[in-house]
Parts: C-alpha cells; sequence; structure tokens
C-alpha cells in the first residue's frame, strides 16, 4: 500500500479515496466467497432502500413501482419480475422524469455518463461521486484478481487521449493514475490514442515495450494481424504478461490467436458507461463472474423468463448504488451466456461469454436469427484485407465493408463473397465497399465487424 500523507512512509496512511476505497475492498474480498443465497440477500437489503428512494424521489419508478409491497421479503427473482424492464429507449425519452429531484448530497457530486451505442443512439445517466467509488473499487478487484504487478509498466490504446496531443508521441504519466494510485504505488503508464496509425501504435509500443496492454479488441486484432505479417513489429509486444481488453465484444478466436502470437492471454472487463464494471473474467478462467455487489444481473429468454446455465439472453441490470438516475431493470441491449455455479467456489454469478449488442444478430428469411462467428472469418488467408465489417441491411443482400491493402481483383472478392456466404450459412449477396484509410469506428471509437442495420 502507498503512503499518501506527507512525511509518512510506513505504515501507509491513504488519503480519502484510497481509506473509503481500502473500506470497500476489504468487504469485497470477503463477500466474494459469500454463498450464492447470502449475496441476494445482501442485494434484497440494498434494493429495499433503492426503490424506498426512487418510489420517492422519481415520478418515472414511482409509477412502476406503485403496486409493490414497500418493503420486500420475497425472494429476488419473484421481486423483480413483478417490476417492467426499463429500456434504453426509456432513459432517451423520459429521463426528466426518470431522474430524481433529490438524493443524499453524501452520494457526491452528480456528472453525466454518456453512453454511445454503435449505430449512434446516445444515452445520458446521471451518475454520482458513490458510483464512482464502485467503478473504482471493481477496478481494483479485478487487478488483484489477475495479481498483476503494478510496478511494471502499463500501456494504454483507447478513445480518451486527445488525438492531436498523442498522434506523434502519446502521453505518459510516473503511474498507473487512478483508481491504482489512490491505493498502490506503480510503475509507469503510457497512453495512446485508439484512432492513431496501427504502424505508429507498433512503433510506440517499441519504445515502451509495456508489461501490460489496455485496448480494444478490434484494436488488438489489428496489432495481431501487423505482428503476423511483419514479425518485426512484433517487438514492442515481447514483454507482454497479459492484454486487458474492453469496450466490445471479444470473440473466442481473439483470445487464441493472442495467445498464439504473443504467447499471452487476454483478460477481458465487461462494462458500460451507464452503470460501470458489470462482469470481469474469473482469475481461475473460463468466464466472468458478475459484481453483484453494485448490481444485481439478470439474463432474461425472449419470455422474460431466466435463462439456464448454457442458454442465452438480454441483459438486464439494476444499479444498486445510482441514486440520481436509478436503472431499475435496464436491459443494456446485450446478450449474454448463462453459466452456472464457478468451480472457484465463489458466490458471485457467472456469465459464459459476452454476445454483444442484440441488434447485432444475423437475421434469415426463414425468421432465425443469430451470431454470425465472424471473429473467426479468414479472410486474411484470402486476400490482403487490413479491416472488415460485415453489415446486413436486407434479407437478401450483406455488404462487406473492407479497409485493404491494395485493390482486389474480381476473383478475389469472390473468394471472399463465397467464404462469408458459407460462414454466414447463407447464400446472400454480396456488396462491396471500400473504406480508405480505414473503416470508421462508431461513436465512442467502439467497432463491430458485424452490424445488423435492419
Ligand atoms: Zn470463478
Amino acid at each position: 500500500m502507498q503512503s499518501r500523507l506527507p512525511g509518512v512512509v510506513w505504515p501507509a496512511v491513504p488519503g480519502q479515496q484510497g481509506l473509503l476505497l481500502a473500506a470497500l475492498l476489504k468487504q469485497l474480498e470477503q463477500s466474494q466467497w459469500l454463498p450464492a443465497a447470502e449475496i441476494e440477500q445482501a442485494q434484497i437489503r440494498q434494493l429495499n432502500a433503492l426503490t424506498e428512494h426512487a418510489r420517492r424521489h422519481s415520478p418515472f419508478h414511482a409509477g412502476r413501482l406503485a403496486g409493490l409491497p414497500p418493503d420486500q421479503t420475497q425472494g429476488l427473482r419473484e421481486w423483480l419480475s413483478a417490476i417492467p424492464v426499463m429500456r434504453r429507449e426509456d432513459l432517451q425519452k423520459r429521463r426528466a422524469d426518470i431522474d430524481c429531484a433529490w438524493m443524499p448530497p453524501e452520494h457526491g457530486a452528480v456528472s453525466l455518463a454518456q453512453s454511445t451505442g454503435s449505430t449512434g443512439e446516445p444515452v445520458a445517466v446521471r451518475r454520482s461521486g458513490l458510483n464512482g467509488l464502485i467503478w473504482m473499487a471493481m477496478t481494483l478487484r479485478e487487478h488483484l484478481w489477475q495479481q498483476r504487478d503494478f510496478s511494471q509498466s502499463l500501456a494504454i490504446i483507447r478513445a480518451q487521449f486527445a488525438t492531436e496531443d498523442t498522434a506523434r508521441r502519446g502521453v505518459s504519466s510516473a503511474d498507473w493514475g487512478p483508481p491504482v494510485n489512490h491505493l498502490f504505488a506503480s510503475g509507469r503508464s503510457y497512453g495512446l490514442n485508439l484512432q492513431t496509425d496501427i504502424l505508429r501504435q507498433a512503433e510506440w509500443l517499441r519504445q515502451i515495450m509495456p508489461a501490460y496492454l489496455l485496448t480494444y479488441p478490434n484494436n488488438l486484432s489489428a496489432l495481431l494481424d501487423l505482428a503476423e505479417t511483419d514479425p518485426d513489429q512484433l517487438a514492442g509486444m515481447a514483454r507482454l504478461k497479459q492484454v486487458r481488453t474492453i469496450g466490445e465484444t471479444l470473440h473466442d478466436s481473439l483470445r487464441e490467436r493472442c495467445r498464439r502470437v504473443l504467447g499471452v492471454g487476454i483478460a477481458d472487463v465487461y462494462s458500460t458507461q451507464e452503470v460501470g464494471v458489470i462482469a470481469i473474467e474469473c482469475p481461475q478462467g473460463g468466464g466472468y463472474h458478475v459484481m453483484s455487489e453494485g448490481l444485481v444481473f439478470e439474463l432474461l429468454r425472449d419470455d422474460d423468463r431466466p435463462c439456464a446455465a448454457g442458454e442465452t439472453g438480454r441483459v438486464v441490470v439494476t444499479d444498486l448504488h445510482n441514486f440520481a438516475t436509478p436503472l431499475i431493470r435496464y436491459d443494456l441491449g446485450d446478450l449474454a451466456e448463462a453459466d452456472g455455479p464457478c468451480a472457484c467456489g465463489r458466490g458471485l454469478p457467472k456469465i459464459r461469454r459476452i454476445r454483444g449488442r442484440e441488434r447485432n444478430l444475423l437475421r434469415l428469411p426463414d425468421g432465425r436469427r443469430f451470431w454470425p462467428l465472424v471473429g473467426a472469418f479468414g479472410y486474411r488467408d484470402i486476400a490482403p484485407v487490413r479491416q472488415y465489417q460485415i453489415v446486413q441491411r436486407s434479407l437478401e443482400r450483406i455488404t462487406l465493408r473492407l479497409a485493404v491493402e491494395r485493390p482486389l481483383s474480381t476473383t478475389e472478392e469472390q473468394a471472399l463473397a463465397e467464404k462469408l456466404v458459407e460462414f454466414l450459412g447463407f447464400r446472400f449477396v454480396v456488396d462491396f465497399d471500400y473504406c480508405t484509410p480505414d473503416i470508421p469506428r462508431g461513436p465512442g471509437g467502439k467497432f463491430e465487424d458485424f452490424i445488423c442495420e435492419m
């Protein structure tokens, strides 16, 4: 632990944020091992406090919660199933009604968190200092679960860094920044904007030689493409111990490729701007644990019943600590696959994998909808494609959007179309759309390799 008090080195005395985080982490260390039923009991107590507040101060929730008994004693699932699900659309159209007119001032300053959907339907949620604190605690928990060596260097390639500043050289910092520096001494960290050309990214990594890399899955994929084409470009990633991914759906194929090309694993974090950290990977491997101390997580089937292990459903969350814009049974628009109890012994529920945006399901004329596993589409074996994106706009046609190293021949286009059709399992007519230099990212810097725009 790192001391924040001038003149004190040992024993460490953290600052205000550090003290709060230490108090939370100590509890999280214990609560993760509680039996699932005890975790649910604790969630019910917090839900009672949240719904009581929402009933009084949010007109939207007052209506939705009107029929519920004020103090809840029945099981968590039964109780929740009596509350209608909130949607993104509610936040877009009725936020003035959802926001609470009052909240405990002790929850801290309120700021607006903007979430940008890939097709540009932004939603805004008010979040308090308390929400920020919980977010930081879960982020620290993730570092601790993954047993990262804070004394090592960290490279971050993400959307937050200003382009002008980082286009040439990136930014650097004496430590890993918050939340790590609230409690721990750490090595240097470096930041580069996600929009930076991939060759420049590789060069920047060679200058830093980081132990850890934090970036988006599609950016990692582009770095791996580069390393596979030109092994010299691997140099900057030679000392990596682990890659941490955020922001986009991570396909299993990328995990395998990262392991094969770089010899290291990926630790993925599932989070959104609206609710913070939702789930992190089990340190024993094979799936994600839900952050139940911060939110109630439900996976619902099409008939609104909870998913059994192995089933895929809609992610519906209740943020237990947002008293500014209460999100009670909020449908995030994501899909995930349920899992049973984890072999590691933690009582926190488990998700097998996160599937991504619900709207990005492939639709077939016979009514079937599914995820095209486009992450494994072997386009580079066919043509010098740097980047691809598959867009569905009708039941008959698919657009293959490409950024290429040189113009493709008709034979190459045909081979790509053939492979894609085989991959999708339906004879779509394939249209080509070329982008230079790159395929534009969605708002917020997110990139999705399959988009359904129907
Ligand atoms: Zn586990």
